[in-house]
């Protein structure tokens, strides 16, 4: 063996998987294509704060290009409800770079520029074929990302609901004093079909546009350029410098399948668990569980499968409500979106308390009580479309 475990690709929750197996003792490599860590960026670049404190983490300063204090969701009308905590806008090269540091000080070996072209199962372990030559390990650890090539080659189903995948484009922008708004500006309704358009301001002149819609093909490049003549209208902008456009698929409402296997754990958005900081909280306990079987000699999936049972027991329920919550947007028309905002509307929400079924449920008596006519614009929930 070359090593007990290689991860497969350095996505957050992969770098995340590889420094913890590596700190309670395992021998780990840890491969990626890319040339060099955050070489290309990835597009992924914000998060809530309570949300990464889900790994117990702390936010580093280094890598924050500029602190926000929340989001605006915003209907098709214009009515809004405000999202207030602290939030963030990435350098997501110096975030990737912070981790990447962690992982090698925790004695990662990692590896830039290789490609990993086959994994094989061999003699209780596996052979990978890479662009560099063979390795051989006792244990994988896929993380390569959306619509994994890996877990496909290795017969795995890792994402329940592939159809749900939000494609994305997302564009960094310029124009006088875009950047200096303090909170995102989400906007849902049928201009963004099963998810949102999205406004985020990182500082001076500079912003992202993203547009993530669900069920419309990969390219959504018509609709964000819709996105876009709507934005400056709504900002009265005459023109707008595009400075790079990214593309991608963001597992929002995917939901975890077939995630562990004999030898093989899939971790990340290649296991539709989405988002950066639920992603490196996933990392944790896959690379914590991964040490475990090394110690064990035990790679067997009923032992790996407390992964899966760790992941459920801390996030199940809430990616489920999140689906159903998306899947009932999706199915809404922008009168009933509207009608559902008006209960929300000056609301201060600061009152949500609790694991997110009690959040949903305080939601619930909240419309009751304040406008129960407004119920009617959830029937959507019952629509079949
Ligand atoms: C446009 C867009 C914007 C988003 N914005 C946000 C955001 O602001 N905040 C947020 O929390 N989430 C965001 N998301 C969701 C995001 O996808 C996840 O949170 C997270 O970043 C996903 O990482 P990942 O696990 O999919 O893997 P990735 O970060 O894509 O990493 C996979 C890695 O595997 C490597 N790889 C792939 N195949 C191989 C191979 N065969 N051999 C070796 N290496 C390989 C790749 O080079 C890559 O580095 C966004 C998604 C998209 C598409």
């Amino acid at each position: 063996m070359d090593t007990d475990i290689i991860v497969i690709g350095a996505s957050p929750a992969g770098v995340m998987a590889a420094r913890n197996a590596s700190s309670k003792g395992s021998k780990v490599i840890l491969l990626d294509k890319k040339e060099a860590s955050g070489v290309p960026t990835h597009p992924a670049n914000t998060f809530f704060k309570g949300m990464f404190d889900r790994t117990g983490e702390e936010v580093d300063p280094s890598y924050i290009l500029k602190y926000l204090k929340g989001a605006y969701i915003i209907a098709p009308s214009g009515r809004n409800v405000l999202f207030e905590g602290e939030a963030y806008f990435l350098d997501r090269k110096k975030f990737d770079e912070f981790y990447i540091r962690q992982a090698q000080a925790a004695g990662v070996d990692v590896r830039f520029g290789i490609e990993v072209l086959n994994v094989l199962r061999n003699d209780g372990g596996f052979i990978l074929s890479t662009s560099k030559g063979k390795l051989k390990c006792k244990l994988v650890i896929v993380s390569d990302g959306i619509n994994s090539r890996i877990a496909a080659l290795l017969g795995m189903k890792p994402i329940k609901y592939t159809e749900d995948i939000a494609w994305s484009l997302e564009a960094e922008i310029e124009a006088e004093g875009i950047g200096e708004p303090e909170f995102f500006e989400y906007y849902v309704g049928n201009h963004a079909p099963g998810w949102k358009s999205t406004y985020s301001p990182c500082g001076g002149n500079r912003a992202t546009l993203g547009m993530y819609a669900r069920r419309q093909g990969k390219d959504v490049s018509d609709l964000f350029d819709s996105w876009l003549e709507k934005f400056k209208s709504l900002k009265g902008l005459d023109e707008v410098k595009i400075i790079n456009k990214s593309v991608g698929g963001d597992p929002i409402a995917a939901i975890p399948g077939d995630i562990v296997e004999d030898g093989v754990m899939v971790v990340g958005g290649s296991a539709a668990q989405s988002g950066i900081g639920y992603g490196m909280h996933a990392g944790q306990i896959c690379g914590d569980v991964a040490a475990e079987a090394i110690i064990k000699a035990n790679t067997s999936s009923a032992l790996l499968d407390s992964y899966r049972k760790l992941w459920n027991k801390a996030y199940r329920t809430e990616y489920y409500l999140g689906r159903f919550a998306l899947e009932t947007l999706r199915k809404m028309t922008d009168k009933e979106i509207d009608e559902m905002m008006k209960v929300f509307e000056g609301e201060d929400l600061k009152f949500l308390n609790g694991s997110p079924f009690n959040q949903a449920v305080q939601i619930a008596k909240m419309i009751l009580k304040k406008n129960p006519s407004s119920i009617i614009s959830y029937r959507a929930v019952f629509r079949k479309k």
